[in-house]
């Protein structure tokens, strides 16, 4: 087992073979603020957590707690301290003192900065993007529109909202498919916010034709918003509300985001590929 521990240095190798102690104010964490968890420098077990760890003042990481049974509490060879070693190697950690009034959990882990290892804590990958899908007719008219937005990134052409997989543009003409011709508007909410797209989505289309936009009729152009959460449904809501309270008859549905099938590629871009204009979604201010 002991050829799986850490190669040590002379000086950890001082401290927590021979049980040394590092000088005070010397080490590298006892000023260390940042969030994360203290390993064993050893055997990497992880001993202390950043939100047990306090300023004690004495020039030594102090910490009031250690994570579940991961320190072993030993009386020390001076007959008077109890030394901490780490539960798994065995490894010298410094000593644990009692009732001093530091803290309310009255207990001081002191332990020795070369004992350990400080991995901060895995920030979260923060999404950067993030999607929003409408349906409102013809997608080559709705995608027209958000293409030409600010902070936004990308907008397919697909179809979503029904049961059938993978389908096909003749198979959503033919209404029998449950899905709506929608686009898929990648954003960055840095830039653009929900609600200004969802603004957007109600201006260049007409949310008051039921199961047609202009000249196209059938399900497959209903007037939707697949909402990808909650933040985006009460968007979507209040503004559907914004529009009734105009006298405006909305019959645009709100559910679910659902898989989203990409169109054929034909289809993707297709007023900027013709260089023509959209027939049937022209800006219609309403709010
Ligand atoms: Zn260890």
């Amino acid at each position: 087992m002991t050829s799986q521990y850490n190669r040590l240095t002379p000086e950890e190798e001082m401290v927590i073979v021979q049980k040394g102690t590092e000088r005070p104010f010397s080490g590298k964490y006892y000023r260390n603020r940042e969030n994360g968890t203290y390993h064993c420098r050893r055997c990497d077990a992880p001993l202390f957590r950043s939100t047990d760890k306090f300023e004690s003042g004495t020039g030594w990481p102090s910490f009031d707690d250690a994570i579940p049974g991961a320190v072993t509490q030993v009386p020390d060879a001076d007959g008077r301290r109890t030394e901490i070693v780490c539960a798994n190697c065995g490894g010298h950690l410094g000593h644990v003192f009692f009732n001093e009034g530091l803290t309310s959990k009255n207990v001081r882990h002191c332990v020795n900065s070369v004992s350990l290892d400080f991995q901060p804590e895995a920030t979260m990958p923060q999404a950067t993007t993030r999607t929003a899908v409408f349906g409102g007719g013809c997608f080559w008219g709705v995608e027209y529109h958000f293409s030409r937005v600010k902070g936004v990134l990308d907008v397919k052409s697909g179809y979503t909202g029904g049961v059938t997989p993978n389908p096909t543009y003749q198979q959503v003409c033919s209404g029998r498919t449950g899905h709506a011709e929608a686009v898929e508007v990648t954003y960055d909410p840095a830039v653009v916010a929900y609600e200004t797209l969802a603004r957007l989505f109600f201006e260049i289309h007409d949310p008051t034709q039921v199961n047609r936009q202009g000249p196209d009729i059938g399900t497959q152009y209903r007037s939707a918003v697949f909402y990808a959460d909650d933040e985006q449904k009460r968007v979507a809501e209040r503004l559907i509300g914004e529009l009734q309270a105009k006298g405006y008859r909305v019959a645009t549905e709100v559910k679910p985001a659902s898989t989203f099938w990409e169109a054929e590629g034909y289809h993707q871009d297709y007023y900027d590929k013709t260089g023509h204009q959209p027939y049937c979604h022209i800006y219609t201010k309403r709010f």
